[in-house]
């Protein structure tokens, strides 16, 4: 069975691109996130060759999965990164990635964040509120800083087709600028000297449905910006969907681009994906200990849980899950729940899975996105260790060691 190029079963064990999991969950324990790299590669290009004909660059969203060792693999690859924080601006320039090729979103940027990004010299700000201009303006100023770079974050008041804590765009939402609001910016730019009102943003969700949101604020976007000719650059955000189920079509990417191509025509692209490149290559790794009926019903309890793998909790989101042994024959309807205390500890519910037994090991799919860089430590519960597997496939380490007691002890008097 194969779950994508890097992720399948070869002679019923599970394997991320040359590597048996088992043998990294033997040495490292669980649970225990992997991440193909050599999948990543995989998805960025098909991303850059896919949306090579709007001849624009993408930039990586950080926070689907802010691990070094990925953040290294993309910039080498050539990608650019947006960040929502300053530190995750830091991350990527420790990771080797060009100043100029990030761009920082976000609605709440500090005054001290604002400074750091226009003392890194960081290509592009998102602009999500009038007076962070004038913050950006005077960082640049102090610094002595000319044309920074800044994107108005359109709020086109549409609705996307997606779980309501991903959806961006609509009027309710916190994010971004009415268009009342960009259209009265765009005509006092001059009040902002040091700033190059070069660009639109748009980000109207993740894991979008469908395209009609984003042709939607994409046309609404062109419209206002029609008689300013300074703006060059659309940023499209992120958002593209993942398939999480077994038997979900990977959407086509050509059509979106054939539609976003003809609106675009003498514009820069630029883009923003972060789940569609990280997610369907990660697993979580965990372990079976115990296996209790009750009720009714057939409770998996795995040695992973919502601290380390939210989505399910938060969005009531799927994730496959996958024997590291691949078992054949008669299977049972199990809820796969987590050891800590809050009902919402879930991961999978009401799945027809193998009879699985304490002491088996199984694999939580596309665990890529939002998973690390989501989980807590709540319950006191040590952040797992990541593993990667390399570009070539052939070769893993550990990129971040499981967390000890005394990490979690180590900020207190
Ligand atoms: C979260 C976010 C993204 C990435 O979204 P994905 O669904 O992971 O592609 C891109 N841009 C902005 C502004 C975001 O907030």
């Amino acid at each position: 069975m194969v779950f994508n190029s890097s992720i399948r079963y070869v002679d019923g064990s599970l394997r991320i691109d040359d590597v048996a999991v088992a043998a990294i969950a033997r040495e490292v324990g669980t649970p225990t996130y992997v991440y193909s790299l050599k999948r990543i590669g995989a998805n960025y290009e098909r991303l850059r060759e896919a949306f090579a004909p709007l001849a624009g660059q993408i930039h990586y969203s950080v926070k689907a999965n802010g691990s070094l060792a990925v953040l290294r693999s993309l910039a080498a690859a050539g990608a650019g990164f947006d960040c929502v924080s300053a530190g995750e601006i830091d991350r990527c320039v420790r990771a080797g990635a060009r100043a100029e090729d990030i761009v920082f979103a976000g609605v709440g940027k500090t005054r001290a964040e604002i400074a750091f990004a226009v003392s890194q010299g960081i290509g592009w700000f998102n602009v999500e509120n009038l007076a962070e201009l004038s913050y950006i303006n005077n960082a640049a100023a102090a610094m002595g800083a000319d044309a920074v770079k800044v994107a108005l974050r359109l709020n086109p008041q549409v609705t996307a087709n997606t779980h309501p804590y991903m959806a961006t765009g609509h009027g309710a939402a916190k994010f971004g600028l009415t268009a009342d609001a960009v259209g009265e910016i765009l005509t006092r730019t001059s009040d902002f000297s040091r700033l190059d009102f070069a660009g639109i943003h748009l980000h109207v969700g993740s894991q979008l449905g469908d395209t009609a949101a984003t042709l939607t604020a994409l046309d609404a976007a062109l419209e206002l910006v029609a008689g300013h000719p300074r703006v060059r650059t659309i940023n499209l955000g992120g958002g593209l969907p993942v398939a999480y189920r077994f038997g979900d079509e990977q959407p086509s990417l050509g059509g979106l681009v054939s539609q976003l191509d003809s609106r675009l025509r003498g514009y820069e692209v630029l883009l923003e994906p972060g789940r569609s490149i990280v997610a369907d290559a990660g697993v979580l790794v965990a372990e079976v200990l115990y296996v209790k009926r009750q009720a009714g019903q057939v409770f998996t309890i795995i040695d992973a849980s919502m601290s380390e793998l939210v989505r399910p909790a938060l969005y009531d989101a799927h994730h496959e899950v996958a024997p590291l042994r691949k078992t054949i024959g008669e299977t049972v309807r199990a809820q796969v729940a987590g050891p800590v205390c809050e009902s919402a500890d879930v991961l999978a519910r009401d799945r027809q899975l193998p009879r699985l037994q304490a002491g088996d090991r199984v694999a939580l799919l596309t665990a890529g996105a939002y998973g690390m860089s989501m989980a807590s430590n709540y319950n006191a519960r040590p952040r797992p260790a990541e593993v990667v597997v390399s570009e070539s496939g052939a070769e893993w380490r550990v990129s971040r060691r499981r967390e000890s007691f005394d990490d979690l002890a180590r900020f207190e008097k």
